[in-house]
């Protein structure tokens, strides 16, 4: 798998914790069920860019920011 060139976020103020990035991206993005806010993974095997988009694209509040660098 490629590296990762983007640095990805999760504005946890924002962030309604739909579980929505978990299941749609889980290489991604996993939920903090104690705080009810989604965190990025520390896994770098299962980095599917096409998922990262998708829950991107589909986070109901735009919580997820994708920033290159
Ligand atoms: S899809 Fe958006 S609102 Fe839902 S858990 Fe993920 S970051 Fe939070």
């Amino acid at each position: 798998m490629m590296s990762n060139p983007e640095k990805v976020t999760v504005e946890e103020p924002i962030c309604i914790g739909s579980g929505s990035c978990a299941r749609l991206a889980p290489g991604w993005f996993r939920m903090d069920e104690a705080r009810g806010v989604a965190v990025v993974t520390d896994d770098v095997d299962d980095r599917d860019p096409a998922r990262l988009e998708l829950a991107e694209r589909t986070c109901p509040v735009g919580a997820i920011i994708i920033e290159s660098t």
